[in-house]
């Protein structure tokens, strides 16, 4: 079994999920008693946000390439960045570091195109959504359609994330909100939702959607199991 280098703590709420189902994937794969190797470095979220909602991405991109090199000295063999945002930064880390990186949209671009989705709908932060790193993985290298809401509906999904779901608040009211912004990308004929940030999944579920939901956080772990087994 492969050692995995986890870069986490953004936010925590979803690092845990992480530890959680790549250990619950293990267990599955070896036995009971088997359990993940992995190496964990966890930030102070409200040190990276601060960062991202002054648009520091060079100071970013510094704490998460220093992340890899720690987690490389601990005997991490890859690395996995346990959140959709900070995926800005894997050129830098992939640059720095001679570490694979296990990027969260490949595994999440393949359930879809298996599943014969070719039109699909992005929820995220505002980051996310709205430049192009990670949009442009899935376009490009995927041949993926990427919808996202428009303006207001992409301003209520990033203040829902970073005031409420990094905090481990559930919102009943903001889980009515996605499920009219998720309604609205529908109509613009997406098949499928990706939640294309790790804390939504915490929020709202199949129950919220007539279409399916992609759940980066639950298809990354697993992703990091089967190269962990090889
Ligand atoms: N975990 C979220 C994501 O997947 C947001 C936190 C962050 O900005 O890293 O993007």
């Amino acid at each position: 079994m492969k050692t995995l280098g986890l870069i986490g703590g953004m936010s925590w709420e979803s690092s845990a999920e992480y530890y959680r189902l790549i250990n619950q994937g293990v267990r599955e794969r070896l036995g009971p008693k088997a359990s993940a190797r992995l190496v964990l470095w966890s930030f102070d979220f409200a040190e990276i946000a601060a960062l991202q909602a002054a648009g520091q991405w060079r100071a970013l991109d510094a704490l998460m390439v220093d992340a890899a090199r720690r987690l490389e000295a601990a005997g991490a063999e890859a690395i996995v960045i346990c959140t959709n945002t900070m995926h800005k930064s894997v050129p830098e880390i992939e640059a720095a570091s001679a570490l694979p990186v296990l990027h969260i949209a490949d595994p999440t671009a393949h359930a879809l195109k298996t599943a014969g989705h070719s039109r699909v709908a992005l929820l995220g932060t505002a980051f996310t959504m709205e430049q192009a790193f990670y949009r442009a993985r899935l376009e490009e290298r995927h041949g993926l359609e990427v919808l996202i809401p428009e303006a207001e509906d992409r301003a209520e999904v990033h203040r829902v994330i970073y005031e409420e779901l990094v905090a481990g608040r559930i919102e009943p009211a903001s889980r009515e909100a996605y499920r009219g912004v998720i309604a609205r990308l529908v109509a613009r004929g997406a098949t499928a939702v990706i939640l294309g940030c790790t804390e939504i999944m915490l929020l709202i579920g199949p129950e919220d959607s007539a279409v399916p939901l992609y759940d980066t956080t639950r298809l990354h772990a697993e992703a990091a199991v089967a190269l962990a087994l090889g």
